[in-house]
């Protein structure tokens, strides 16, 4: 259960990620909706149909009450009717007399009020006297209200008509006539009994009151029907059958008036009772009066309250669907705002800010949020950048300055000229390139003559001025492509490249001259200044540059050797030469 309730937490949350604020808030306002339009309307639909049914069945049993009431009352005015004229004075004679004036009374009586039948009967039970003159001589010793009426003022049940059937005009319905029986006992005026005055009422008037109720009682789907307490249907859909016995007939006449929910041809009804039990001294004949009504006519009464409610419901949850999507279209409106803002400042170069977002006191926040966020990225990324710069000009720098101590450390101080690491290197690349392109390359080798001396007649500041002069004239007379540096003490080297044997002694030559005819000057004083060259040209059997400088070395000592102030190319040894040869 718990790991079912968590899997569909997770896949809510899944659908939750997939839909906008927009959606997600429409889709809630809708489900309450729903939820509330709903459940009103099934409650007030049912609170209308038990009120309608309730309210149905107040009418109905008004309806019920009403006729039952009529019908006692009908009853117990014509007995008394009966009765009073049984016991009037004046016909205390006719019982006795003239049987033609008893028959005119009678009929008198029958034409005021709704007999189809009064006559007199004697103690035999033969009909003294009638009415239209109908069973006159006739007996009727065999007849219950007879029989009753000689003991009392008797009430009969509804029967049809047996003897006076053929002889009353058929009615235009061609229905039966039914009676009501009336039986009074007639005594004169000592109390002795003469006979029985029996009356027979058309039962007619009981289905004429029904319709006339029916008709009148302002609901249209209600039928009335008037029943024996036997539970037959007197009057009513379906005459003569029972429709109620055993043990529902006797709570409905314990009851004497309620309501039921009964099933009749199929239908569902709402059913009104009443049973009658007289009045005044008239006791009653418990006859049952219903009202019925169609349960689906009060059901449709509710069910039409309900739709109007669910109506009134869908426009309301329409108009809240919509006033949905309208506010969180203004709440995620702001969300969106700072997204794109957010994707735009992702994509954009250089320092970039957020516009200020509002809309609710959670989009002001994160806007503020977000725009502080910036500021301190727009902060640190100048800040890297500054760095960024620092170091690089420090690199320049470091380069530059790298550049500068290698050139000092390349360079000779006194003369501006190589120094002796730096010339072996250029000297070195020299000879694999002669190497190996088979090319010339001599180096010269120059050193002031007599320098001691110079020193120590001069001064050593006037040798350090010799020095830096023979540099200058050097550097002055060699081409570009030859390099010239200052080997130590006021000794030099000069690399030529490219050249042949003959322009080497030439150059060398020169170099010489030019120092033997400079005029070096210290002070006053005017320095006479010469140099010996000493010169080799590299050879393929030279190990490395040292041995051909060794060479020129040895072309120098020569040189000195043989009166300074002059140029000694030295050769190959004739042992290397022959080696090589
Ligand atoms: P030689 O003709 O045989 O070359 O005689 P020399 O006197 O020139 O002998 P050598 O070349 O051996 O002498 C070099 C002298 O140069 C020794 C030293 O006192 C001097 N000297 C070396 N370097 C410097 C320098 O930088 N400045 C000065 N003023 N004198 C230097
Ligand atoms: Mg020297
Ligand atoms: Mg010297």
């Amino acid at each position: 259960m718990r790991a079912f309730l968590q899997q569909a937490a997770e896949r809510l949350h899944a659908i939750e990620d997939r839909l906008t604020v927009r959606t997600q808030i429409a889709a809630a306002v809708a489900a309450m909706s729903i939820v509330l339009v709903g459940t009103l309307a099934a409650g007030a639909a049912l609170i209308s149909y038990r009120n309608t049914a309730a309210l149905i069945e107040n009418n109905l049993a008004g309806t019920a009450a009403m006729v039952s009431g009529r019908l006692d009352r009908f009853m117990a005015t014509r007995r008394q009717e009966m009765k009073l004229f049984a016991e009037l004075q004046p016909m205390e004679q006719l019982w006795q007399g003239d049987p033609a004036a008893l028959r005119r009374s009678l009929e008198a009586l029958q034409h005021s009020f709704d007999f189809a039948w009064i006559g007199f009967v004697d103690l035999n039970g033969d009909v003294v006297a009638a009415t239209g003159g109908l069973l006159q001589g006739k007996s009727v010793a065999a007849r219950p209200w007879f029989k009753q009426g000689l003991e009392r003022v008797a009430v009969g049940d509804v029967h049809e008509a047996l003897l006076l059937a053929s002889l009353l005009s058929q009615r235009a319905s061609n229905e039966p006539y039914r009676f009501v029986d009336i039986a009074i006992p007639v005594r004169d005026a000592s109390g002795k009994l003469l006979g029985v005055l029996g009356g027979h009422l058309d039962w007619n008037w009981a289905t004429s009151l029904i319709k006339d109720v029916e008709a009148t009682d302002g609901n249209a789907d209600a039928t009335l029907s008037i029943l024996s307490k036997g539970g037959m249907v007197l009057v009513g859909p379906q005459t003569e059958t029972i429709r109620y016995d055993g043990d529902e007939l006797a709570a409905i006449l314990k009851a004497g008036d309620g309501t039921l929910r009964e099933t009749r041809d199929g239908r569902q009804m709402l059913t009104a009772f009443h049973v009658g039990r007289g009045f005044r001294d008239y006791q009653g004949l418990n006859w049952i009066v219903t009202a019925s009504q169609p349960a689906s006519v009060a059901l449709a009464a509710a069910i039409s309250s309900a739709q109007t409610i669910l109506a009134i419901g869908a426009a309301t949850a329409l108009i809240a669907l919509s006033l949905a999507v309208l506010l969180s279209r203004r709440i995620a409106g702001p969300i969106l705002a700072i997204t794109q803002e957010a994707d735009r400042i992702g994509r954009a170069h250089g320092p970039t800010m957020l516009a200020r977002q509002s809309g609710s006191a959670e989009v002001v926040q994160l806007s503020r949020a977000l725009r502080s966020l910036l500021r301190r990225i727009g902060h640190a990324e100048e800040r890297t950048k500054e760095a960024e710069l620092r170091a690089s000009e420090n690199a320049m720098q470091l380069q530059e300055d790298m550049l500068k101590l290698r050139e000092l450390a390349d360079t000779d101080f006194m003369t501006g000229l190589m120094n002796r690491r730096s010339f072996l290197a250029v000297a070195d690349d020299a000879v694999a390139f002669s190497r190996r392109y088979k090319r010339n390359m001599a180096p010269l080798m120059i050193d002031i003559d007599h320098f001691k001396k110079i020193n120590d007649t001069h001064g050593h500041a006037a040798g350090d001025d010799a020095i830096k002069r023979v540099a200058e004239i050097v550097s002055q007379s060699i081409r570009t492509t030859d390099k010239a540096a200052r080997f130590g003490g006021e000794e030099f080297v000069v690399l030529l490249r490219e050249i042949d044997q003959e322009t080497a002694v030439l150059l060398a030559d020169r170099i010489r001259t030019s120092i033997e005819s400079a005029i070096v000057r210290h002070g006053n004083t005017v320095i006479p200044l010469t140099v010996s060259v000493g010169l080799a040209l590299f050879d393929e059997t030279d190990r490395d540059v040292q041995d051909v400088i060794e060479r020129a070395d040895q072309g120098l000592y020569v040189a000195k050797k043989t009166g300074r102030n002059r140029t000694f190319l030295m050769p190959i040894s004739d042992e290397r030469a022959a080696r090589a040869a």
